[in-house]
């Protein structure tokens, strides 16, 4: 059994003592097994990806409406864990799935999630190395937004006698994937015939957002409502050409939560379903009643005392000012903690004061916020405890939270965000940098699925 220390009970989480949510004594014995593989792990909570995800479906006007949406889990669900992911989106009531890599959409067929249940659609692959017989033959559907594209999938489907679901990617203005708008005549007199002769069926026309994370910038607003005109142009085109696209879809997260003239068929929110909006300039989760499902927490090593005047890790870019306590926290760049949210504080030094990326840690005290101390190193970065461990009630062993789903620093919640900023990035690239060495733990799993998705999780993993 796990020990709560009294101290540890002002909580956020459900569990007085800081535990994760327990569904049975296999999870603890689970938990307790992924403590002693590594002292860093990503608590996922389906319940929150679900919960999300019905949010998202209720923000396009139901499961009714004639919109659907898509969960977007690329990059094994932005790191939250492919098919554990997927599912919880699945139950949350999304009715497609999109992963960029093609491999991964194969991967989510392969875990039993079939074309009964779900549309999958994939969209970065070269025609000449990826299997598109594969994808064809797994009723996976496919973007197409090349010539060379056009060739190749048309090619695989005549030889599998089968024809392609395909979704006619264009570039409104993102200047990534598609047709342009000068190339697409050249484009539709290759798929006409393709499409009438049924080789290719051409179930979507598509098209992705530059900024529409920017609902307030009025300069970002008139470029996402140029896209939006030079993608019913397209559609425009296709109607013209007698190959009318079946749905149309272009919203991504922040399209979903700030456009809904642009819900057409189809949403495909990816941020969003894991809990964050696509940029706190545009407000925090809770503005969007969107809930964060990962937690990220770490096991302190070294706990001691230093004198004032010491330097901490490497480039000497934090110098204690104060006699004090330090502890480890023993994730690193290699596990995806990024050095650029290393903390500096030289007093009167080259380097200008910079606050690291924050840490919630428990102290006799009640919750207090850390921060990276010195340079982010491999394996491991130092926390300036600013008091002694001894007198805060801090040891070796003890959990800290990088962040969870709390209300952000300033209420010594720490969040994604509060990390993307720490590091000037995007809280998207501080999961999907998460390294597959931090194990993946879910709760909530016996409540958000049934016994046949329960048994497409790893059991270790199950909390
Ligand atoms: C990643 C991605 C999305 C989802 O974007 P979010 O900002 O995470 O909602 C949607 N469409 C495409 C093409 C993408 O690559």
């Amino acid at each position: 059994m796990l020990v709560c220390d009294a101290s540890h009970n002002e909580a956020m989480t459900a569990n007085a003592c800081g535990l994760p949510h327990f569904s049975s004594p296999q999870g603890e014995s689970n938990y307790e097994a992924a403590l002693r593989r590594y002292p860093g792990q990503a608590i996922v909570d389906l319940a929150a990806l679900r919960d999300n995800m019905r949010h998202l479906v209720d923000v396009v006007g139901g499961p009714k409406s004639g919109t659907a949406v898509m969960g977007v889990v690329k990059a094994d669900a932005y790191g939250h864990g492919l098919i554990p992911a997927a599912l919880a989106a699945l139950a949350g009531g999304a009715t497609w799935l999109g992963t960029a890599q093609s491999h991964e959409a194969l991967a989510l067929r392969k875990a039993g999630i079939g074309p009964a249940r779900c549309h999958i659609l994939t969209w970065v692959y070269n025609g000449l190395a990826v299997p598109l017989d594969e994808l064809i033959a797994n009723d996976i559907d496919i973007s197409l937004g090349s010539l060379a594209g056009i060739d190749a999938l048309a090619g695989a489907a005549r030889q599998l006698g089968r024809s392609a679901r395909v979704h006619i990617k264009v570039d409104t203005g993102f200047g990534r994937n598609g047709f342009t708008e000068q190339g697409f005549d050249t484009a539709l007199r290759k798929l006409v015939p393709l499409a009438k002769e049924g080789v290719l069926h051409i179930v979507g026309l598509w098209s992705h957002l530059a900024v529409a994370d920017a609902p307030n910038v009025p300069e970002f607003v008139n470029s996402t409502d140029a896209q939006i005109e030079h993608f019913h142009d397209f559609e425009r085109r296709m109607d013209a050409a007698g190959i009318a696209p079946e749905i149309r879809h272009l919203a991504n997260t922040a399209a979903t939560l700030t456009r809904p003239e642009i819900h057409f068929e189809l949403t495909r929110p990816g941020i969003g379903l894991y809990g964050y909006e696509a940029d706190p300039a545009m407000g925090g989760p809770q503005d969007y009643a969107l809930t964060p499902a990962m937690t990220l927490q770490a096991q302190l090593g070294t706990v001691k005392d230093v004198e004032a005047g010491h330097g901490i890790s490497y480039g000497r870019t934090y110098i204690t000012d104060d006699d004090t306590s330090t502890a480890i926290v023993p994730l690193g760049y290699a596990d995806g903690v990024h050095r650029s949210a290393s903390g500096f504080d030289v007093r009167g030094a080259k380097h200008t004061d910079k606050p690291g990326g924050p840490v919630r840690v428990m102290t006799a005290e009640g919750p207090k916020l850390m921060r990276v101390s010195g340079r982010v190193c491999m394996d491991q970065f130092i926390l300036d405890l600013h008091d002694s461990a001894a007198r805060l009630g801090i040891h070796e062993g003890d959990t800290v939270q990088l962040f969870g789903p709390g209300r952000g620093e300033q209420s010594i919640e720490p969040t994604a965000d509060d990390w993307a900023r720490a590091a000037d990035t995007i809280s998207y690239e501080i999961f999907t940098c998460l390294r597959s060495r931090i194990p993946r733990l879910y709760t909530h799993a016996n409540e958000v699925f049934g016994a046949g998705d329960l048994a497409r999780l790893d059991p270790a993993s199950v909390l």
